[in-house]
This record gives C-alpha cells, structure tokens and sequence, in this order.
C-alpha cells in the first residue's frame, strides 16, 4: 500500500531532513512514527500527503510513484489519504456537521449523500448529536474526534496523524488511539507520529524510529 524506496529530503539551504529511508506499510497496518524534535517526521508525513516531494528515491502509494503524477492528480490522489494533526485544524465558525462535510463538498457530493456520510462519520467517533455545536463549544477530545470523522468521511485508505494526541491528556489520548484501531480494524492503513512512547508501547504496534532522518528500526 505505501512504500518508501531510499528516500531522501533535503530542504534548500538546510540539511538532509531525510537520509536513505526504506520501509513499507501494508494495507490495514498500523504503525507508529516516533523520534526526537527534529528527526524528520513530519517531513516523512508530508512526503506522503504530497506536500513536498522527496530529493532521492521513491515514495509509492498504491504503486504509484509520488515523483512522477501532476499537479493536477494530487487532489484526487489525497481523497485516499485522511489527515489528522495536532492542533485539529478545524473552521472555528462554520459548525461541527460543515467540518466534517467539507471535504465531501469539495468533492461534489449531493446534500443527501453528504448528510448521510457526516452522520455515519460522526457516528464512528461517537459525536453524532453534536452536528449544530461549533468547535469551541467541544473539549479538546471532541474536537480531535472531529477532525478524524474529517479525515475519515471520504473512506481513505490511508490515515496520517501527525502528533494526534499532542494536545490531550493520557485519558483522552488513549481514546483517539482506540479510535485508530477501530479503522486499522476495518482495513485502513494508519500512520501515526507521536513522542507519546509511554502509550504506543503499550499498544504494541510496530514502531518506525527517526534519528536525525535516519530510520534505525522499522
Ligand atoms: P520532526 O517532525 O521529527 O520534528 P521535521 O520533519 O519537522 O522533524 O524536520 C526535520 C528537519 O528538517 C529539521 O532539521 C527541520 O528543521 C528541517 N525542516 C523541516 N521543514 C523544513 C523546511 N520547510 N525548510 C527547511 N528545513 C526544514
Ligand atoms: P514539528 O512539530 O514537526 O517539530 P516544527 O514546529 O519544528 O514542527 O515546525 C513547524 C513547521 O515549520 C513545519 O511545517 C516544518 O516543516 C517547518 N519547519 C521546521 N523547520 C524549518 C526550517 N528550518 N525552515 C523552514 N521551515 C521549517
């Protein structure tokens, strides 16, 4: 399903974010991404979501090479993909419902259709009842749990969550872990970045080590 052939990123006027990196995911996978402030995770993150590409090597998502499609594939192309960050990213004056339709909107689903996957979405991740609230009237829980019925309301194949649980307590962080399992369950890829070591070697997944953007164990 994903897969890094001795990739490399280096930015303009900075050193190599990235250094030779081989790994593979399979479908229904999941896997943690972890290492210092620093390490190139994100870097490895936005090499996936098309967001930079890389200097060496090949990134292929579903056997297609990420060096090699045009500006004009990629929005179709991240419709496979579910982003998650931080911070949520969420639109603080449009409601609970609207975040989570965008991304069907911008891809030109009918209202019934999107009504329909907004609720299903919502339903996953418990929030259903919550479509009028707007986002600062959620808890930081919820409004995470938002932003994964976001990523997830189009049945990507693939999720990537950078430091998802970041801004959470222990509580809550070991709920949206949960929640990760449930679509890795479903046969949804999941890619998660996080420093949280305490709770991912607890969960026992496969751990992807960054080390100054070399991968020492994957
Ligand atoms: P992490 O997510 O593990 O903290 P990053 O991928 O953000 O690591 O960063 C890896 C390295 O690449 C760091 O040295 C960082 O400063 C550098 N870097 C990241 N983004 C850029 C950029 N846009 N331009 C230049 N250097 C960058
Ligand atoms: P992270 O949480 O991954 O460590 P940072 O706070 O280091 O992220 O960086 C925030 C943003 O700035 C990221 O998009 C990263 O790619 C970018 N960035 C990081 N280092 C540099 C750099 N040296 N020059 C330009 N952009 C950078």
């Amino acid at each position: 399903m994903l897969k890094f052939d001795h990739v490399s990123k280096r930015y303009p006027d900075a050193g190599d974010a990235l250094v030779d990196v081989s790994f593979h995911l399979a479908r229904g996978e999941m896997a943690f991404l972890t290492g210092h402030s620093g390490a190139g995770k994100s870097t490895l993150l936005k090499l996936i979501a098309m967001m930079e590409t890389c200097s060496r090597g090949h990134v292929l998502l579903d056997g297609q090479n990420l060096n090699r499609i045009s500006e004009r594939q990629v929005p179709y192309l991240r419709r496979n993909l579910g982003l998650i960050f931080q911070d949520y990213k969420l639109l603080l004056d449009r409601t609970v419902f609207d975040n989570v339709a965008l991304p069907l909107v911008i891809s030109g689903y009918g209202h019934q259709d999107i009504a329909k996957r907004v609720r299903a979405a919502l339903d996953k991740v418990g929030l259903l009842g919550k479509e009028k609230k707007y986002p600062l009237a959620l808890s930081g829980g919820e409004q995470q749990r938002v932003g994964i019925a976001r990523a997830v309301v189009n049945k990507p194949r693939l999720i990537l969550a950078d430091e998802p649980t970041g801004n959470l307590d222990p509580e809550l962080s070991a709920e949206v872990m949960h929640l990760f399992e449930q679509f890795q369950q479903v046969g949804v890829s999941v890619l998660i970045a996080s420093h949280d070591i305490d709770l991912i070697t607890r969960m026992g997944y496969r751990m992807l080590v960054l080390d100054h953007g070399h991968l020492v164990k994957g």
